[in-house]
């Protein structure tokens, strides 16, 4: 389906009306930077911002499972900005500036940390199988662990030992990335715990922001159904990507609900409505 939409020219000696159909049109006259599984950067309107938008894809398993999930990339922008914005509130440095549109959100440019590191309150996932214990069982104080970020490697787990030996990160940034990432933990928590959800674990990914002759490091990536578990307090059902992972179904209309509990369904309804979309 066409759409048709009009935009003012930001650039100050032309204020031009472009006309454009679709989303895919107009984004495409952006310089793409880097395309992930479920989201793709473009080049921002200034330098030393991105374009970060959020697609319906859904993965697992090293990519080995794939599917679309219609409606899931504006409900992950949205709560991601919720709980970003929550944050920043808190003191948390944090890579996002503003949504831009249902799929779209501007961030600041930062060198990604390639370690993915996750957050773990109860045991699930890959934890129970590494070590054979039951999921669900409460962990005695919070776990943090560290992950190479490497598809071809399927993501190896490594300790403070390798990431400082081979240069991924220097142990002041992961002194600074420890203390955030349970900071992180405590807020959401609490957070989640208000709106009947339990946080089980989540991954989080941080940059190094460059301002100046200041290095900063920020959380970057997203935080949203797809990087947390989350399980209903009362009825312990997975409200979070394991609905996908493990073929339960209505992977939508949990995610739906998690941005129903915070307060925040996008404006548009739920669907992919694929609107018009201001050019930046
Ligand atoms: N996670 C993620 N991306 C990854 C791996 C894990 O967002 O590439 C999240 C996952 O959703 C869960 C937490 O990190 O909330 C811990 O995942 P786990 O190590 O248990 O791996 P999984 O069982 O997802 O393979």
């Amino acid at each position: 389906m066409l759409y048709l939409g009009s935009a003012l020219s930001r650039s100050p000696n032309r204020s031009r009306v472009f006309l454009f159909f679709g989303t895919d049109i107009a984004m495409s006259r952006r310089r793409r930077i880097y395309e992930g599984k479920a989201k793709v950067l473009y080049e921002g309107p200034e330098p030393g911002t991105l374009v970060q938008y959020f697609k319906d894809d859904a993965t697992a398993f090293n990519n080995k499972k794939h599917a679309i999930i219609t409606g899931k990339g504006v409900l992950n922008n949205r709560i991601s900005e919720y709980l970003m914005v929550r944050l920043a509130e808190i003191g948390v440095p944090t890579h996002f500036v503003r949504r831009l549109n249902m799929r779209e959100q501007l961030i600041r440019e930062v060198e990604i940390i390639p370690i993915e590191v996750v957050v773990r309150n109860v045991v699930a996932g890959s934890l129970a199988k590494r070590l054979g214990l039951e999921e669900g069982t409460p962990l005695p104080r919070s776990i943090v662990e560290y992950y190479y970020k490497s598809d071809e490697l399927g993501d190896p787990m490594v300790s403070e030992e390798h990431i400082t030996a081979f240069g991924w990160a220097s142990a002041q940034d992961l002194d600074d990335v420890m203390s955030l990432a349970l900071r992180i933990n405590d807020y959401l928590s609490g957070l989640f715990l208000g709106i009947g959800l339990r946080l089980v674990d989540f991954k989080l990914e941080f940059g190094r922001l460059y301002e100046g002759e200041q290095i900063y490091i920020v959380l970057a990536d997203e935080i949203s159904p797809d990087s947390c578990r989350l399980w209903d307090v009362e009825t312990n059902e997975k409200m979070d990507k394991d609905r996908f992972r493990r073929d339960l179904g209505n992977v939508e209309g949990a995610y739906q609900e998690v941005a129903r509990r915070l307060g925040i369904l996008p404006e548009g309804g739920p669907k992919d409505l694929k609107g018009p979309t201001l050019m930046q």
